[in-house]
């Protein structure tokens, strides 16, 4: 059994010292505890320790698991939100809206489209909170707005009246030291600055950094931190 509040623990302490490294305060930080493959009483276990906000990277397993959760969570007393953290398929944008609370995956004008029209229906007046994904380190394999495309039609996206807006999210590339991913944070950094100066419409937020690379992702900026095997342990090898 994990001792769940002992890693928060480190963990927070962690994002406080790669903070101050930052110049930056840890409390800026948001842990999205990723949750995906874990069954829901270790996800309770972890509301219950403080960790308020959790992520998974599927619709399907999010909808399979939300209804032991909802009560599991409430036992504790905990309230928590939930974060799109993996693509989305067109088809699945309605579900997604009604399971989770931030989308931090919106990879085409598109799917912003469509789930700005489904938002529109579902909660008017409550604007959606989304992210855009960028592709910063050019990788044919990855997920995510071209940083070129993302330039030419962030305007339109930020017009969309049901989307909120809240920031950039990048997956970096799988590297063998936490260090060698520095670049691909500093380009989101950098991507994000470049056109929030252009639109300020365009919120602040940089979801970025995983197990790990979270401290090199702090130090660079990362407002959103989404973490699995340092709070959960490893998760079972994809069969
Ligand atoms: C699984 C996943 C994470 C968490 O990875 P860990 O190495 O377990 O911390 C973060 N972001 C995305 C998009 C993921 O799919």
């Amino acid at each position: 059994m994990t001792d769940f509040a002992a890693a928060r623990t480190a963990i927070l302490q962690r994002i406080a010292d790669a903070a101050a490294r930052g110049r930056r305060s840890g409390r800026a930080v948001r842990v999205v505890a990723v949750s995906k493959t874990v069954e829901p009483a270790r996800i309770a276990a972890a509301a219950a320790v403080g960790w308020d906000t959790f992520g998974e990277n599927r619709v399907q397993e999010r909808a399979a698991k939300a209804d032991d959760l909802a009560g599991l969570v409430a036992a504790t007393g905990a309230v928590v939100a939930w974060h799109l953290i993996g693509p989305l398929q067109a088809n699945k944008a309605r579900r997604a809206i009604e399971l989770y609370d931030v989308i931090e995956s919106v990879d085409s004008i598109d799917l912003a489209r469509r789930l700005d029209r489904i938002a529109g229906e579902l909660r008017p007046g409550r604007p959606l909170p989304v992210l855009l994904q960028a592709n910063v380190d050019d990788d044919p394999a990855k997920a995510g707005f071209e940083p070129e495309v993302l330039e030419r039609e962030l305007s339109a996206i930020l017009a969309l009246p049901n989307l909120e807006v809240r920031g950039l999210m990048t997956v970096g590339r799988l590297v063998e030291r936490a260090e060698e991913a520095r670049p691909t944070f500093a380009a989101l950094r950098s991507l994000s600055e470049r056109l929030r100066a252009r639109d300020g419409r365009l919120g602040p937020e940089l979801s970025m950094g995983m197990s790990g690379d979270f401290e090199i992702a702090v130090e660079e900026g990362a407002t959103i931190v989404r973490i699995g095997r340092a709070i959960f342990g490893d998760r079972p090898a994809l069969g």
